[in-house]
């Protein structure tokens, strides 16, 4: 990850796919493994080592659930 920590509270997602649709860099998706308690299967950032740090993601998440810190 490009001197950045992104850190996606997956208790809080509910599955919408915008960020995933919103990563200019398409590494984001919904979790094929994982769902969280409230049945939602969580986004996840597939190749962190691509990702330029441009914050779309959190930006267009209706739930904050996104959060990425400058390192
Ligand atoms: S910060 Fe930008 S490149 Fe990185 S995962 Fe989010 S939308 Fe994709
Ligand atoms: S936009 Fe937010 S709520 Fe929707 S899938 Fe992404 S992280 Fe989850």
């Amino acid at each position: 990850m490009a001197n950045v920590n992104l850190t996606i509270d997956a208790e809080r997602c509910k599955g919408c796919g915008l960020c995933v649709r919103a990563c200019p860099k398409k590494i984001m998706s919904l979790s094929k493994t994982k769902l969280n308690s409230k049945g939602y299967r969580p986004s996840e950032v597939t190749e962190p080592e691509k990702c330029v740090a441009c914050a779309s993601c959190a930006l267009t998440c209706p739930d904050s659930v996104i959060t990425i810190v400058k390192l």
